[in-house]
């Protein structure tokens, strides 16, 4: 039997003969069911009608992404660093050249994933690769297919390779997490930020919210706080969810411009 993956949002869910009747990441407020009702793929089938790309970031940095564009449509992101690859951020599509691509650049140490919404395959991803899965403790309510790769942490900092440490800002959602690469930008710094820090149209801004699809906004204090947390990391660069969403420069800058702005649309009356 095949595991089920849900084609809105990408989840994996456990072997059946049938799919499941709803998907509980969709049906949540964050995301949404097409009006059609939910459809359903499998690993084969999806791997029969979509590939992966691949595109250098800088150096050290791949983005992968599936083509024509399945479920949310995030990229993943892989980091090479001297003690392995860590892959950020997970898709649902893991075939026989994706596989075979990432053994040849040396497999994975680690998956760190920003949130519930690009858990999708960690699963398999995590077996083919013989390699933990970091989540945030915070979410693991989400977590659709229980497996011993994933490792809940806790608090506000986890260092998974030297100079890449994750970073729980909240926010999307109460374990919402970043990735700090210390090396990334040539040494100034770079902050790989899934939906956590949404990197906008305009690339030199981002924005911060609960809900994309249905667009309801966090409140000020959160996305102070937010802000205010990443004062102490240095950074240059903010790599988002989507393929060519990045702030190429003074990404520490573009933040705080960012939520100054939106905390003052939040808070100013307008007619
Ligand atoms: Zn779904
Ligand atoms: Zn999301």
């Amino acid at each position: 039997m095949p595991i089920q993956i849900c084609d809105t949002c990408g989840t994996s869910y456990p072997e059946t003969s049938a799919p499941p009747s709803r998907c509980l990441i969709c049906e949540d407020e964050r995301q949404f069911v097409p009006r059609g009702g939910q459809v359903w793929t499998t690993p084969e089938k999806l791997a029969s009608g979509h590939v992966n790309g691949w595109r250098q970031l800088e150096a050290g940095l791949l983005e992968i992404h599936t083509h024509p564009q399945f479920g949310i449509g995030q990229r993943a992101l892989l980091l090479r660093t001297p003690q392995g690859n860590i892959l950020w951020d997970c898709i649902s599509l893991l075939d026989d050249a994706t596989e075979a691509l990432v053994r040849g650049l040396g497999g994975l140490h680690a998956i760190a994933i920003s949130h519930p919404h690009y858990y999708t395959r960690m699963q398999d991803w995590a077996r083919s690769f013989d390699c933990p899965v970091h989540l945030h403790a915070a979410d693991a309510e989400w977590i659709m297919r229980s497996d011993p790769a994933i490792r809940h942490w806790r608090g506000d900092a986890l260092e998974i390779a030297q100079g890449v440490t994750l970073l729980r800002l909240g926010g999307h959602f109460p374990g919402g997490t970043v990735l700090h690469w210390a090396d990334g930008a040539e040494g100034r710094g770079a902050i790989l930020s899934g939906d956590i820090l949404q990197v906008a149209a305009d690339v030199s801004r981002v924005s911060f919210l609960w809900s994309y699809p249905n667009m309801m906004p966090l409140s000020a204090a959160t996305v102070r706080r937010i802000a205010d947390t990443l004062v102490p990391w240095k950074f240059d660069r903010i790599y988002g969810a989507f393929p060519g969403r990045q702030v190429m420069t003074d990404g520490a800058q573009t933040l705080e411009r960012s939520a100054a702005r939106y905390i003052e649309l939040l808070q100013n009356n307008q007619s």
